[in-house]
Formats: C-alpha cells, structure tokens, sequence
C-alpha cells in the first residue's frame, strides 16, 4: 500500500477523445452536459476537440489527431500530472491504425489512477460525482521501489 497522493483539483483538467464511430455519442453526451464540463479545463485530440469546440463554443486544447499522435500527447500529459480525468468513447467494433497509441493512453491512465470513462454511462457517472466539485486525493502507487531497482541493476546514484 502506499501513502502517495496526488491532487485533483476543483477545477480539473479533463481530457476529452473519441473514435470516429463513437463521435456523435460524445457530442451529444457533451452538449447535455456542457454546464458541467465548461468549468473545468478540457483537453481532447485534434478531431474531436475541433468538433467539441464548434457544439459546445467552449475552449478545448487541442491535441494532434489521435492518428498522428494526440493520444500519446494526452498519456504525457497524464503522466506530468496535467491531466486529471480521461473520457475516452473508444470504438470495441473497428480496427485503428494507432491501436498501440490507445493502450498507451488507457494503460498510462491506470498507472497514474486518474478517473477514466470509456462509456456513456460511467462517463455520465463521473460527471455528476459530487467529487466532480471538491479537491480529491488521488492515491498513487509507489513506484519507488522500481526506480531502486532500476538503480541498483544500472548502479545509478540518483532517483527518478
Ligand atoms: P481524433 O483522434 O479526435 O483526432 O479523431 C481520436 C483518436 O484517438 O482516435
């Protein structure tokens, strides 16, 4: 177990990414919750920021497209502690050609436990969680242990 934490602020970051075939979904899903989500800082991939930006008339930092890189951008972002929730609507019925990109970001998401929807359903659970107005601490596994290791193995004196 681990006494790591990290903040979720009031004010969250949230990263916003869907498929093509699930674009409509997340667009319908963001206009009825627009209220909600234009207190907090978005940020999504190229496409479906464009998109979320022209429905909702809110700012969205806008990635590259998921294709040529924006979900690696979002995991970097999760990993520098930039990003504080993921709604990814990602399609369990079509082929991507960034298939890898997409474990990345769902993989890195876990290992830096941020709330994370892949579905209408538990997305429309995270927006009205009452956490969704208060600061959170997240709990973060300690991976000191493995840096030490790594350090060992490598002789390598300093951390990270
Ligand atoms: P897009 O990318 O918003 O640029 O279409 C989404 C994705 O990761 O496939």
């Amino acid at each position: 177990m681990t006494d790591k934490t990290a903040l979720i602020p009031v004010h969250k970051s949230i990263a916003l990414v869907a498929h093509d075939h699930k674009k409509d979904d997340l667009l319908e899903w963001a206009k009825y919750n627009r209220e909600a989500l234009s207190r907090h800082k978005l940020y999504a991939t190229g496409t479906t920021g464009w998109l979320l930006e022209k429905e909702l008339e809110l700012h969205i930092t806008k990635m590259q497209s998921g294709p040529l890189g924006g979900d690696q951008q979002l995991g970097a972002k999760i990993a520098e502690g930039e990003i504080d929730a993921l709604i990814f609507f990602w399609d369990p019925l079509d082929a991507q050609p960034h298939d890898p990109d997409v474990k990345a970001l769902l993989r890195i998401a876990v290992v830096w436990n941020i709330p994370t929807a892949s579905n209408r359903s538990t997305a429309d659970f995270l927006i009205s969680s009452p956490l969704m107005a208060e600061e959170y601490e997240r709990k973060l596994t300690d991976y000191d242990e493995y840096r030490q290791r790594l350090n060992q193995q490598y002789g390598r004196k300093d951390e990270g």
